[in-house]
């Protein structure tokens, strides 16, 4: 069977994937997007997105997702489910291989495939996840206004969400499994600052109770053993996020996380014509509005470069 051939192949199917597509569809380049794993992306776990602007009244993550690939379609977006497994960019047009079978010759790839939260592993907080269980504060705090909330984690993402959460919520106990934080100096002193956060040293969960709903999170101290048990409604996660690039780490420019490297302000990666957008390249803001953005910018740069590599290919 001879190998088949497309423009722009998306990998992906979160807001930055499904944003792209709306822009190579609309633009007459008959995007073929791969679902993945996870079809719709991180957003399906989560419950209300309220800071979608558009929104006035919110919407489910799913229901968005659902909307996001309506949208894509309606312009022509060849949507299909599936893993790619493998890649190959050392050539002309990028090889790309479906669930281990189907190989695809594309002329552009535009990579979205996001990145994962990282969980502790509890079974109860796999259970309690969407009831009081989160992996992001700026989509969940607000639920917990006036609430007692956990947060585990030392790093930066868990310092700026406990100070975000302090704002919202009347308390936060942070816990950090050492006795130093990996935070940078001035998160740290931010978070040590606020007089409704305190931090416990040397501190690692045990369980996250609560039958229906978050109701407490048992405690134990790792120097003294002692265990303990914190009255609150909300348990944060925030102990990194790998994102999902291990199949291009042969290939595209990282840094130590794996977070694909652009060319900054540009979805661009070290390979020409293929692109990056989203969660799997960026670390820092990690939004669906940023992701849908990126997104975008992943389809104008493939859609600038199909048309350049088409005038290099008259000429020659
Ligand atoms: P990090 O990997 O930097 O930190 C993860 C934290 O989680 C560490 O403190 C680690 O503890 C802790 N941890 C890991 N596993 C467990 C566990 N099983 N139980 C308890 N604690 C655990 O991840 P971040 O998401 O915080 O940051 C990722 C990158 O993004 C960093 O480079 C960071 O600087 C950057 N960033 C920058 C921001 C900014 O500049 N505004 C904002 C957010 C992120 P330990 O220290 O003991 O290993």
């Amino acid at each position: 069977m001879p190998t088949e051939r497309v423009k722009v192949l998306i990998i992906g199917s979160g807001p930055a994937g499904f944003t792209a597509a709306v822009y190579a569809a609309r633009a007459g380049m008959k995007p073929v997007l791969y679902q993945g794993g996870q079809p719709g992306g991180q957003l399906t776990i989560t419950n209300d997105v309220e800071n979608y602007p558009g929104y006035p009244e919110g919407v489910m993550g799913p229901q968005m997702m659902v909307d996001f690939q309506k949208q894509a379609e309606r312009f022509g977006t060849d949507v299909r489910s599936g893993m790619i497994t493998s890649v190959d960019f050392s050539g002309w047009p990028h090889k790309v291989t479906v669930d281990e079978r189907t190989e695809i010759e594309a002329e552009s790839v535009i990579i979205s495939t996001g990145a994962s939260a990282k969980w502790l592993g509890l079974e109860s907080e796999q259970r309690l996840n969407g009831k009081g269980v989160s992996a992001c504060a700026v989509c969940d705090g607000f639920f917990f206004r006036g609430q007692d909330v956990v947060i585990v984690g030392a790093g930066d993402t868990a310092a700026e969400e406990a100070s975000y959460l302090s704002k919202i919520v009347n308390k936060v106990y942070m816990l950090v499994r050492r006795d130093e934080m990996r935070a940078s100096k001035i998160m740290q002193q931010r978070v040590k600052n606020a007089p409704n956060i305190e931090i416990l040293w040397n501190t690692e969960t045990s369980e996250v109770l609560g039958e229906e709903e978050v109701n407490g999170v048992k405690v134990k101290n790792t120097v003294t053993g002692e265990e303990k048990v914190l009255e609150a409604q909300g348990f944060f996660v925030a102990i990194g996020h790998k994102p999902n690039t291990d199949i291009f780490k042969d290939w595209l420019h990282m840094d130590e996380q794996g977070y694909i490297k652009t060319i900054p302000g540009t979805s661009k990666t070290n390979i020409p014509g293929v692109f990056a957008t989203g969660d799997a390249q960026d670390k820092i803001y990690r939004q669906a509005v940023t992701a849908a953005g990126s997104g975008c910018m992943g389809a104008l740069d493939a859609e600038k470069w199909i048309a350049e590599k088409e005038v290099e290919m008259q000429e020659a």
